[in-house]
């Protein structure tokens, strides 16, 4: 597999993926991926990323019945 970027070599690996939402961050560690040996360009499987929207989907459900105050 060849990073899309550069053209470097893509090794099978894990990562941490990491998400930005409004009021917090999420980063979800040793999620397998494929890194760029040159520029390190990160790829999630598809399967991986469907697994981790399912748990923000459940994740969201739960905040909002979470009431912070101040
Ligand atoms: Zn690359």
């Amino acid at each position: 597999m060849k990073c899309i970027y550069c053209g470097g070599e893509m090794q099978r690996t894990k990562s941490t993926y990491t998400i930005d939402r409004d009021g917090y961050h999420l980063f979800i560690k040793d999620v397998p991926a494929y890194v760029c040996s040159q520029c390190g360009e990160k790829h999630f499987q598809e399967s991986e990323v469907a697994v981790i929207q399912q748990l923000i989907r459940d994740l969201e459900k739960n905040l909002e019945r979470v009431h912070v105050s101040g």
